[in-house]
């Protein structure tokens, strides 16, 4: 559910009792199943005004900061379009060397600061906890766009709104979805377990070992009654997937590069491992992808991942005009 609003000065035409106006977006454990369908269905409606006009006005005026203390292609440029196509504008801080961090500010500090020249800032941050510790300086609504090992809520909405556009509304309880790969430190799917478990789902977890889906995200899916299962190779459950969602090896969390060496690679998805798939399912990836799914797959319907990057626009517009109270 969502937590307590902000206190926001109010100008004209925005609407306070909007359920969502001046909160923050730090964990899919905000969310219930009913602000799931309310997201998607604002989503859909964006997605049909970027079809018909491309751009409106919707939050003209409104200033998004976008701050990134890690690299991102889809998340930063997402956001900004979506600002964009609303009439907004962005104050874009990519490369933290270049801004006062660099000489030793902290996070409450910089984020006091962006509040002053901006209406709701989004924060990728290498450690897990940064947004809450963000969001409790900021009086402007703050939205995680990643946090460590943490979490990656915008992701899972739009990898959630991804299965529904792509395979009908409705139609995810008694679903299969299996993630695969790195498991351990991929925020996507720790973020998606959780977003998914709202849903009468079934999860199939194949990792290496030493990769598993941490025992906390698990026991919390399991306490929503979601029957979950661990296997090394994904031939085992390939056939019965509906859903498979692929992540890339994430090099730059692990301590030993030796243990990244052993387990890169591990999984590799193409037209021939393919074979043994449904043919109504959807092959999915956050991206990028670093060797896991062959390009020579991208022509096959099934390949779902550059698709789900469109939808993630389509959310995050839903999302900024939400906390800003204009859904
Ligand atoms: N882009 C996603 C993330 O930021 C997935 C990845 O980096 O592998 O978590």
């Amino acid at each position: 559910m969502p937590t307590q609003s902000k206190s926001l000065h109010l100008p004209f035409g925005e609407d306070k009792n909007a359920p969502w106006y001046g909160k923050d977006i730090l964990s899919v454990k905000q969310f219930a199943r009913e602000d799931l369908e309310y997201v998607f269905g604002v989503a859909h409606e964006m997605r049909g005004m970027v079809e018909r006009v491309g751009t409106f006005d919707l939050l003209k005026g409104k200033i998004l900061a976008n701050l990134f203390y890690e690299p991102s292609t889809r998340t930063s440029s997402s956001f900004t379009a979506a600002m964009e196509r609303l009439g907004g504008s962005v104050i874009p801080i990519n490369e933290v060397k270049y801004s006062s961090v660099s000489k030793g500010e902290s996070l409450p500090d910089t984020i006091r600061t962006l509040e002053c020249y901006a209406d709701v800032i989004v924060l990728r941050h290498p450690e897990t906890g940064s947004a809450a510790i963000a969001a409790k300086a900021a009086k402007k609504p703050v939205i995680n766009a990643g946090d460590g090992v943490g979490e990656h809520p915008t992701q899972a909405l739009l990898d959630a709104f991804t299965i529904f556009e792509e395979l009908g509304v409705g139609e995810i309880d008694g679903m299969t979805v299996t993630m695969l790969g790195d498991l351990k430190y991929g925020r996507t799917v720790h973020s998606l377990a959780r977003l998914l478990s709202l849903y009468n789902v079934k999860i199939n977890y194949v990792s290496p070992e030493i990769l598993r889906m941490p025992q906390e995200v698990m026991e919390e899916v399991a306490a929503k009654g979601i029957p979950q299962a661990e296997f090394s190779t994904l031939q085992e459950v390939l056939p019965q997937t509906d859903v498979l969602y692929v992540t890339r090896v994430q090099q730059e969390r692990f301590e030993n590069q030796k243990d990244y060496e052993k387990v890169k690679g591990a999984y590799v998805i193409d037209p021939q491992v393919m074979q043994a798939a449904k043919q109504e399912m959807i092959v999915m990836h956050p991206l990028p992808r670093v060797g896991e799914i062959s390009p020579e797959f991208d022509e096959d319907p099934r390949a779902a991942y550059f698709r789900q990057m469109e939808y993630g626009l389509y959310v995050r517009m839903a999302l900024l005009a939400m906390v800003l109270g204009k859904a």
